[in-house]
Parts: C-alpha cells; structure tokens; sequence
C-alpha cells in the first residue's frame, strides 16, 4: 500500500469506495458521498454507516472511548468541531465519536461523528464528517486535543506506524462506570429506606453524610455504614467558600472524626454542600487526609479529574456530576415519575455509549416520596443489569490514581491489581482492538 487516500466530500462514490477497500487501500473520506446530494433516498448505506436526512445537526463531539482512534483519550472529551454539512447525520453501532447537545450534561441523539474500519483484505477507512483543518471550526475549539485526534487518526491510516496500546479506562476493561450517592442531610432518617434497598441487592452506595445529624441518628448512621461506603458532606450544611482554609480544615477533621466514632469507618471522599468549594478546599481536603472529592460538573469530559493541593503534593480525585441530580428532576423542572426515570435512562445510556463515568446524586429530602424512592430504585436496577463497574466512590477513585499509575510505568500493589484487573487495549498490526490482561510485576 502507496499512502493514504484522502478524499473530498460531494467527491466520492460510495462503489469506488466498497472496491479501493476491498483492494486493501487506505482511505480517508471527509463529508458525504456524491449519491447523497443528487439521490432522493431519505436513506444512504455505506460500509457500517447509514446517512440519513436531517433538519438539525449537532455542533460538537464527544469522543467514545477506548476504540480505534481513542485510546489514550479521555472518553467523552468534547470538541467543538463544526459538520461539514447540516443536512445529513449518520448512524452506526461502532462510533469514534458522537454529537452532543448543546448544553454541557449528558445526553443527545448519538449521532455519528466520526467512524474507523479495517478489514481482512488490509484495507483501512476513517470516516469523518468534519475537516481536520483547523481554521474550519470554532474559536473555542481545543487545538492540542483536536490536533492529537488527528494525530491518531493519521497513525490509524498509516500501516508502516507501529502497533499502539493504552490501559482501559475502567476496571476488568467494563464499558463505562457508575457511581450513586445520597446527600444525606435534613430528614436524614430517610435514608433508612434507601439502604435496606440497596443491600437486599448487594448495590454500591456512598453516603455523604452531615456529621450533626448523624450524631443524631446514631442507628441510621450504624445501617448506613453495613450497607455502603461513609463519606462526609460536612460537619454541617453551612458552604465551605465562606471559610478560611483553617476552617474549612477544622470542619472537615470534625466530620471524619465524628464518622470514625460512630461507624469506625475512615471516610476519604467529601462533597461539599451545595457543591460550592474554591481552591482552598483542596488543600484542605489534602491535609486531612480526603482523597476523593464530588461537586464538580462535567465541563468537556466525562471521566473522573485530579486536582491538587496549593503545595502540589497531594492530589484529590474529583468525580464530575454529567448529568441530571433530583434537584433538576424535581425541582427545577418538577417531572413527573415516568419522565424522571426515562431522562435518567437517557443519560446513563449515553454515558454508558461514550464510555464514561456515570454519577447519580440524590437526597434524604426527596425519599420521603414514593415515586423520588422508586426513580432511585429505578435507575440502580437499570445501570446494575448494564457492562458497568458499579462501585463506591473510592473504589472509582483508587482506580483512577491506579491507572495513572500503571500508563507512567509506576508501582502498584498486589491487591489493587487483584481488585481492579487491568485491560491492556492494543490497535493490531491488522487495525483491529485486541484486548488482554495487564501482568502484574
Ligand atoms: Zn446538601
């Protein structure tokens, strides 16, 4: 093989395509095939692509991770590349990367924006449906990542290129993970309900608790600790940004301490209330020992982030909320119980189709009602029956530093790997995701 073909949009045959393939080329098609712009088919097919007519087109991606052209990305990274054309959107079930609505949750049509195959002949195609000339797009597109993605498009094309690999993103090489915690703060005995449910399941849970009303609630505070992980919320619902950081440290060691006799559990993951926080509460956090933290929103990935400490000698996981909370169900836009629990499906099942982390958040205020309990119920028995690593939120929180750990070569213990079992995803000498066990050493 000479190269690698690049064709125009309007500019190719989809024949000439299936036979260039089919002869082991290399092809790289931007745009829509000829056929689409003079046919009056609502429908086009072309290798595992369907294009079909549309009103609207999404204006960003997100890219899916741990596939061909992905590896190494974080899944759900979100670029703002314009389409090349508004009239068309294509469809297929093994996407690089998929459009995104324009507002920054989880959620859209799933659209595809970009596709990779190889097959048995040599022959390797990229699909795009934006340029990869920068000056096409938006201002607010991320250069270094949007010019990586082409990198690795170029990298896929190119057959003299060696093999490349990556750890997977998420524990025993699961599609995508998900994380479910309680606030659980004013009417703190309604968690009661919520935990029996969870365990007669053997579901994972955090409970990020206020340590006043836990003191107040000793047997609650008991249940809640037999049936999931204890984290702090606060020592109580004042906001932490009001606060110095010898406060904000003073508040937290009273939370963990208040815990620690209460349930002797250690507690390593804060959220913090109303998620207001600013830089001090990192350091803050570090100094007490807090490792995990929640009350970030996703911005333009859907993957856990590390934060540091100001002397940069710590770092704290932040698990990004990407999706809706019972605030903005039940409050915000006050839905009814079916279209609560269809909107949660929704968006696990795009976090779920970008390969992300999905993160649920709840609280004991809204339990009281029967059809908030059953949405909660409704949604851990909807992610449970899905290829998902459902964890406690250190366990998505250790795996994320484990996996920093091994893509830098560094050391990790013998229990965490026995824990975690770590995938290896590797791009063949044939373009295909082979996928083995990580050995320990
Ligand atoms: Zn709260």
């Amino acid at each position: 093989m000479d190269g690698v073909l690049l064709v125009l949009p309007d500019h190719w045959n989809v024949k000439e395509m299936d036979s260039l393939l089919s002869k082991g080329k290399h092809v790289l098609l931007y745009g829509f095939p000829k056929q689409l712009s003079i046919s009056n088919e609502e429908r086009f097919t072309f290798q595992d692509l369907t294009f079909e007519k549309s009103l609207h087109v999404d204006s960003r991606l997100s890219l899916v991770g741990d596939q061909l052209l992905t590896l190494g990305f974080d899944a759900g990274l979100v670029l703002d590349v314009t389409a090349m054309s508004n009239k068309f959107v294509t469809k297929t079930d093994v996407a690089q990367a998929v459009s995104i609505s324009d507002d920054n949750l989880a959620g859209g049509k799933q659209y595809t924006r970009l596709f990779a195959k190889s097959n048995e002949k040599g022959g390797r195609l990229v699909w795009m449906d934006f340029s990869p000339n920068k000056e096409d797009h938006a201002y607010s597109l991320n250069l270094n990542y949007f010019n990586g993605l082409i990198a690795s498009i170029f990298r896929f094309l190119d057959q003299d290129k060696p093999t490349y690999q990556a750890i997977a993103l998420w524990p025993q090489g699961k599609k995508f993970a998900a994380l479910l915690e309680e606030d659980t703060e004013d009417q703190y005995y309604e968690a009661q309900r919520v935990a029996e449910y969870f365990g007669s399941k053997n579901y994972p849970i955090t409970w990020y608790v206020l340590s006043n009303d836990a003191q107040q609630y000793k047997s609650v505070t008991r249940l809640l600790a037999e049936t999931g992980e204890m984290a702090c919320h606060g020592d109580n619902h004042q906001p932490f940004i009001l606060n110095s950081e010898r406060q904000q440290h003073m508040r937290l060691a009273r939370c963990k301490k208040v815990v620690k006799a209460l349930t002797n559990q250690t507690v390593y993951s804060f959220r913090p209330p109303e998620e207001r926080h600013d830089n001090t509460t990192f350091s803050a956090l570090a100094n007490n020992d807090f490792r995990y933290f929640i009350g970030k929103t996703a911005v333009d990935r859907f993957v856990p982030q590390l934060y540091q400490n100001k002397e940069k000698t710590k770092s704290i996981v932040s698990m990004p909320r990407m999706g809706s909370d019972d605030y903005s169900l039940w409050s915000q836009y006050k839905m009814n119980a079916e279209d609560s629990i269809n909107t949660l499906k929704h968006e696990a099942d795009w976090v779920e189709t970008v390969g992300g982390l999905y993160m649920f958040s709840f609280h004991t205020q809204y339990m009281g009602d029967d059809n908030h309990f059953h949405t909660v119920t409704g949604i851990a028995d909807y992610i449970a029956k899905k290829p998902v690593y459902f964890a406690l939120t250190s366990e998505i929180g250790e795996w994320w530093k484990v996996r920093a750990a091994l893509q830098q070569k560094k050391a990790v213990s013998k229990d965490q790997f026995a824990k975690y079992q770590p995938v290896t995803l590797k791009v063949s000498k044939t373009g295909q995701l082979e996928r083995s066990d990580v050995l320990f050493e």
